[in-house]
Parts: structure tokens; sequence; C-alpha cells
């Protein structure tokens, strides 16, 4: 009879992370994938790595719609 040992999942003996934008697997000390160039985080217990939030494409998407309203306000608004 074979019996199922169940180990609690530890973080720290994770050696391979799952990118979760191209699902190709990274080390686990990786913090940016090579196969899609996205910034990666930590792994996280179920094998696959933390989104990073991508402040600069954030800041760019700001900035080009400050831009769009500015350009707006100027063209229709004087
Ligand atoms: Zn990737």
């Amino acid at each position: 009879m074979a019996t199922k040992k169940k180990k609690a999942v530890n973080v720290k003996t994770f050696t391979i992370k799952k990118c979760p934008y191209c699902y190709s697997h990274l080390a686990v000390n990786v913090m940016r994938c090579d196969r899609c160039g996205k910034r990666v985080g930590p792994v996280e217990s179920s094998g696959w790595a933390k989104k990073t939030i991508d402040w600069k494409a954030y800041i760019t998407a700001l900035v080009a719609a400050i831009i769009f309203i500015t350009f707006f306000w100027w063209a229709f608004m004087r």
C-alpha cells in the first residue's frame, strides 16, 4: 500500500518558478523573465512567480493622458 507523504509547501524549497506572462520556467532568483522580458516577483506557494506592478507603463499611460487632455484643452478651450 503506497502512502502519500504530505509535505508542507515551503517557498524556500522551490528552485524554479513559472512566468505568469509566458508560462516559461525560470530560476527562483531571477527577477526578469529572459523569454518575454517582463519583471517577475518572488515565487508563490503555487509555483508561479508573482506579478509585479509595471510602474513604467502606468506612468507612461498617465503622462500620455495628461498630454492629451492638455492638448484638448489648448485646442478647444482657448
Ligand atoms: Zn515570461
